[in-house]
């Protein structure tokens, strides 16, 4: 069963094949996927190169979800569920890798889904939205003239949000964001949970919570986090949040990494 789920695998990219017993074959596949991405027209050239950062510091991680990203996860699940208007911002590379957990998580948390584009253009917002209905979303905020309000401080087509999600939340999740945006969010008084390998980046040290993992790894997690939380009441879910550290769960990170570089 394990072996014909890999080989499935394998036929997502027609161009090689990756062996199932190759030892980088997850990192590969994801990398296939963003390709894949790439030709479909979701991720520009630089979101190939950002991923490219991010391999090196899950190398450095061990590749696998570390006991500090569980802690952050499990916050970021009760941070998601405690708000009132979440939202979900979805770039090219998070549209790529996980449009089927992007879509799982709305639904679990009632949160919202929005394109919001480093680089924006018409058609790649589209081909984004279109890919996250492919996977079920019912509603994607943030495409075309829906993208009328501003996030102050940013310059250009950058700043653009939908005055019903992003601009309006209580709680962003921004997964694989830069970091401007990240503080200009922050400056607005959104809580902020974003995904990203790189414990050092503008991003993952601006966040409210920040889990450092891979952003594969990261949304099943999430998500089954979500599940398990959904149900419990407000004061048990306020506990996790205001129990974790991000400024700690940083530092333990980089501990990880600065032990195998
Ligand atoms: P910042 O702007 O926050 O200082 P940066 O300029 O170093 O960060 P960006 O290109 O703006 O980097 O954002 C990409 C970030 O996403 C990097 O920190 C990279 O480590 C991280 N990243 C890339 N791919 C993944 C992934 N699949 N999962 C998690 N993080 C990732
Ligand atoms: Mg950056």
């Amino acid at each position: 069963m394990q072996h014909r789920r890999q080989r499935s695998k394998v036929a997502l990219s027609q161009k090689i094949a990756i062996p199932a017993d190759h030892p980088r074959a997850k990192s590969l596949y994801t990398r296939e996927k963003l390709v894949d991405g790439f030709k479909k027209g979701l991720v520009v050239p630089e979101g190939l190169i950002a991923h490219g950062r991010g391999e090196a510091f899950d190398y450095l991680l061990g590749e696998k979800t570390t006991v500090h990203a569980r802690k952050a996860i499990k916050a970021a699940a009760a941070l998601l569920l405690l708000s009132d208007h979440p939202v979900l911002s979805i770039n090219g590379n998070a549209a790529a890798l996980c449009p089927k957990e992007a879509v799982q998580l709305s639904e679990v948390t009632g949160a919202g889904l929005e394109v919001n584009l480093f680089y924006r253009t018409e058609e790649r917002e589209s081909a984004i939205k279109a890919e996250l209905e492919k996977h079920g979303a019912k509603k994607v905020l943030g495409v075309g003239p829906r993208a009328s309000a501003r996030i102050p401080e940013l310059q250009s087509e950058r700043r653009r949000v939908d005055p019903e999600g992003i601009f309006m939340a209580d709680t962003v999740f921004v997964p694989l964001e830069d970091g401007d945006r990240t503080e200009a969010l922050v400056k607005m008084g959104k809580k902020v949970i974003t995904v990203d390998l790189n414990p050092r980046s503008r991003t993952a040290m601006a966040a409210h919570i920040t889990i450092v993992d891979n952003l594969v790894r990261a949304m099943p997690a999430l998500i089954e986090q979500a599940r398990m939380l959904k149900g419990r009441d407000r004061k048990s879910l306020a506990r996790i949040v205001n129990r974790f550290n991000n400024k700690k769960n940083l530092a333990q990170s980089l501990k990880i990494i600065r032990s195998k570089a």
